[in-house]
C-alpha cells in the first residue's frame, strides 16, 4: 500500500505540484463517489491543467503591470460613439494582434483610452499572450536606467518578450534628444515582433514637436503607422460626466476636462 505522501512526492518530481497538493482530497472524493479509474484520472489531469492556466494568467497579469484590472465587459459602448459594439467585438477577437497590427487610441482625457487599452490587454492575457503596460513616463525611466537598475533591466526584458506592448499617454511630455533616441531604439526592436497600443491626447502630427527631431519622428511614425488602426475616441469625459457632485445638476455645464490637458 503506497501512502499518499509518497505519491505526492512523485507527483511533485513529475512537476504536477498542484495535483500533489490536492491529492488526498481527490482520492477521498473519488472513493466516496465510487468513481471509475478513468474518471479519477480525468479529474486529476483536468485539475492540474486548470490550475496551471490560472497560475499562468495570474503571473502574466502581474507581469503586465496594469494600473487597474477592469475587463471589457464593463466597457460601455453607448458612451463611446467612436466604437460600435461590432467593432469592439472585432477588437476583442485579437486578430489584429496576431497580424502585428498596431492600435492608436486618440482623444481628450477621460474618454476611456486607458480603459480600452487595459481591457484589450487583459483579453490578450486570457487568450494566452504576454503583455506589458507602460505609462510613457515609466517607459522613459526604464530605458534610461536599464544599465544601472536591475528592476529596469528586468522590465525591459519583459517588454521585449511581450506579444503586446501598451504605451499609455504617449508624448504627453517633451523628450530630450537622448530620450527620443532610446524610445526610437525600442520601437525599432519591437517593430515586427510585437504589437503596440498607444494612447495619446495628441495626434501623430503633433508628436514631431515633442520629440524635437523631425528625422527620428518621421522614422518612428513610418514604422508605427504603416500598419495601424487609429481610433479617435471622443465625447464627453466619462470621468467628469459620472463624477459625484455635491451640487445638483452641476455635472454637465462646466467640464474641466475640456480645458485641462492631462
Ligand atoms: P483616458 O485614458 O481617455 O483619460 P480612462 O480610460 O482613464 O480615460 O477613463 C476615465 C474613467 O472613465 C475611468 O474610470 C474609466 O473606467 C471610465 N470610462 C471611460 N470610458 C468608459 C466607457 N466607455 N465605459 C465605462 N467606463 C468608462
Ligand atoms: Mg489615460
Amino acid at each position: 500500500m503506497t501512502s499518499t505522501g509518497h505519491l505526492e512526492q512523485q507527483l511533485r518530481t513529475l512537476r504536477l505540484s498542484e495535483t500533489a497538493y490536492q491529492l488526498p482530497e481527490m482520492i477521498t472524493e473519488a472513493e466516496r463517489q465510487d468513481a471509475s479509474y478513468q474518471e479519477f484520472l480525468a479529474r486529476l489531469l483536468n485539475y492540474e491543467q486548470k490550475r496551471r492556466e490560472e497560475k499562468r494568467i495570474e503571473r502574466n497579469m502581474k507581469w503586465a503591470a496594469f494600473p487597474f484590472h477592469k475587463t471589457l465587459d464593463k466597457f460601455d459602448v453607448q458612451e463611446q460613439t467612436a466604437l460600435s459594439q461590432k467593432q469592439l467585438n472585432q477588437l476583442r477577437e485579437l486578430t489584429w494582434l496576431d497580424q502585428l497590427y498596431n492600435l492608436i487610441l486618440l482623444g481628450p482625457p477621460g474618454v476611456g483610452k486607458t480603459f480600452l487599452a487595459v481591457g484589450l490587454g487583459m483579453e490578450a492575457i486570457y487568450q494566452g499572450y504576454q503583455v506589458s503596460f507602460l505609462p510613457m513616463g515609466d517607459l522613459v525611466h526604464i530605458l534610461k536606467t536599464e544599465d544601472v537598475i536591475r528592476k529596469s533591466q528586468t522590465r525591459k526584458k519583459r517588454i521585449l518578450k511581450s506579444d503586446l506592448v501598451i504605451i499609455d499617454d504617449l508624448m504627453y511630455m517633451a523628450m530630450n534628444q537622448q530620450e527620443a533616441n532610446l524610445f526610437f531604439q525600442l520601437i525599432n526592436e519591437l517593430y515586427d515582433q510585437s504589437t503596440l497600443i498607444f494612447t495619446s491626447n495628441k495626434g501623430p502630427k503633433d508628436w514631431g514637436q515633442l520629440l524635437g527631431d523631425e528625422g527620428i519622428t518621421t522614422a518612428i511614425l513610418d514604422r508605427i503607422l504603416q500598419r495601424a488602426e487609429v481610433i479617435h475616441m471622443d465625447g464627453d469625459s466619462y470621468r467628469m460626466k459620472y463624477r459625484q457632485s455635491i451640487f445638483e445638476g452641476e455635472n454637465d455645464e462646466t467640464d474641466p476636462a475640456k480645458s485641462v490637458q492631462n
